[in-house]
């Protein structure tokens, strides 16, 4: 049996660079007061129609939709930010209160798999309820920043923001593009001609050369901006400069989700090819209440943690990341299996944070020994008959020049505390 496409294994080879990853996220959004929050992977359709907006592409054409049981029409999630505000808006936690919430898991949508674009991905998303102003939306972008300085990728990323004003400002803006558009309706991709009776801003980021030639010539959506979304951007990039934040206006960047107003930005980096954006977000301050909660202002970003993987390969800081090598193998020679379990019980007692692997379904010393060397382990501990009876333990150094040790079980213990100093978890 295989997979179904663009549903990838994660396999233990790959899993070390992920939990280092997931770690670093946990431990970066902790460090600005976010709380995790988890909500189902399967919703009613109706959620995302009403929230990614009927005519975008996740909703068209790249949704996993299925009747349940029960005649109900649900779908698998594609984002997260819809999930959030449901649970947030359900449960009461959004009423006259300001919430950092930062959740993580798998989104699916149905694309076309390639390098950096899959059927199932991973995202790590935030978002902030309560709060109308830029400077959470500059706060968001300089907790990015960090963390892209703390994987060490800072100079692969480039930050581009732009203000998609508010929903008269966008009405206005749609009008004019689509008046201008008109005038090169026959020149324009078959894309972009459908779109342009649909969803005309979504043409802004066509691919096609001639489309873009044509757009060099369209009118800028800063032209349209309402005074207040253009005060809050002014307002924002102030922060940025003031934070020493580096970021360039793309007047083009307009985001592929119909919730978003004013502030949207991505992070994209030259190291991805065609899936080049790591990390996109922006502001929704009218979603909650398009779903039926208070009015609420909020802002949120997804990272796509498979492009993040990519970019750490490419960068050459995935190797050896969130690797966890043994401290010891534990080589049971001889008929000693219950005096093996027994001390290797003890020896996790009194280390908790050893990292102990004990060999199970005998074999010679030899092999055992082979064994414990291919495990990467600093340490093999030998238990045979010999030190059943004597009550002593053979440590022998797998990496180190240094001659081998027979040691009691307190003096063991001693050492291994000496040699494997972490925290226990
Ligand atoms: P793209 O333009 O690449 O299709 P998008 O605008 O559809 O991205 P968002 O919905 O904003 O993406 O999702 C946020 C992030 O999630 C993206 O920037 C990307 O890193 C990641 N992502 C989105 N779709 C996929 C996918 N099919 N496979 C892998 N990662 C994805
Ligand atoms: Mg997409």
């Amino acid at each position: 049996m295989q997979s179904l496409r663009g549903m990838t294994d994660i396999l233990p080879g790959e899993t070390p660079v992920w939990q280092y990853l997931e770690a670093t996220l946990a431990e970066l959004l902790a460090g600005y007061g976010y709380q995790e929050i988890r909500f189902p992977l399967l919703e009613s359709t109706e959620l995302f129609r009403r929230s990614i907006g009927e005519v975008t592409d996740i909703v068209e054409k790249e949704m996993y939709s299925f009747i349940d049981r029960n005649g109900e029409s649900v779908t698998l999630r594609p984002e997260g930010t819809a999930g959030c505000v449901r649970a947030c808006a359900q449960h009461g936690l959004l009423r006259n209160q300001v919430q950092r919430l930062w959740y993580r898991g798998p989104m699916f949508r149905h694309e076309r798999p390639q390098k950096g674009r899959l059927r199932q991905f991973h995202q790590v998303g935030a978002e902030v309820f309560g709060l109308p102003g830029p400077d959470i939306d500059a706060e968001m972008l300089a907790m990015t920043e960090r963390l892209w300085r703390r994987l060490g990728i800072r100079e692969h990323l480039e930050l581009q923001l732009n203000s998609l004003g508010n929903g008269a400002a966008r009405a206005a803006y749609r009008a004019a593009l689509v008046a201008y558009l008109e005038r090169y309706r026959s020149e324009l991709d078959a894309d972009s001609q459908r779109r342009l009776d649909t969803n005309p801003l979504r043409i802004l980021d066509s691919k096609v050369e001639r489309t873009r030639e044509i757009l060099g010539d369209a009118p800028v959506l800063a032209d349209y901006l309402d005074a207040e979304s253009r005060d809050h951007f002014a307002g924002l990039c102030a922060l940025l400069e003031a934070a020493g934040i580096r970021y360039s206006v793309n007047n083009r960047l307009v985001r592929g989700l119909d919730y978003y107003g004013k502030t949207v930005f991505e992070w994209v980096s030259d190291r991805l090819g065609a899936q080049a954006t790591a990390c996109a977000g922006g502001r929704y301050d009218g979603l909650v209440e398009q779903l039926g909660g208070d009015a609420t202002p909020a802002i949120g970003f997804g990272i796509g943690l498979e492009r993040l993987v990519l970019l750490l390969e490419a960068a050459g800081v995935a190797q050896g990341a969130g690797e966890q090598p043994l401290d010891a193998y534990f080589v049971v020679a001889g008929a000693v299996g219950a005096a093996a379990l027994q001390l290797a019980e003890r020896l996790r007692d009194a280390v908790p944070q050893l990292r102990l692997q004990s060999h199970c379904g005998g074999g010679s010393l030899k092999s055992q020994m082979k064994r414990a060397d291919r495990s990467g382990a600093a340490f093999a501990l030998i238990l045979g008959e010999d030190e059943v009876a004597s009550g002593r333990v053979t440590l022998k150094y797998l990496r180190r020049d240094l001659p081998q040790e027979s040691l009691a079980l307190d003096a063991l213990v001693a050492l291994l505390r000496r040699e494997c100093p972490r925290v226990a978890v």
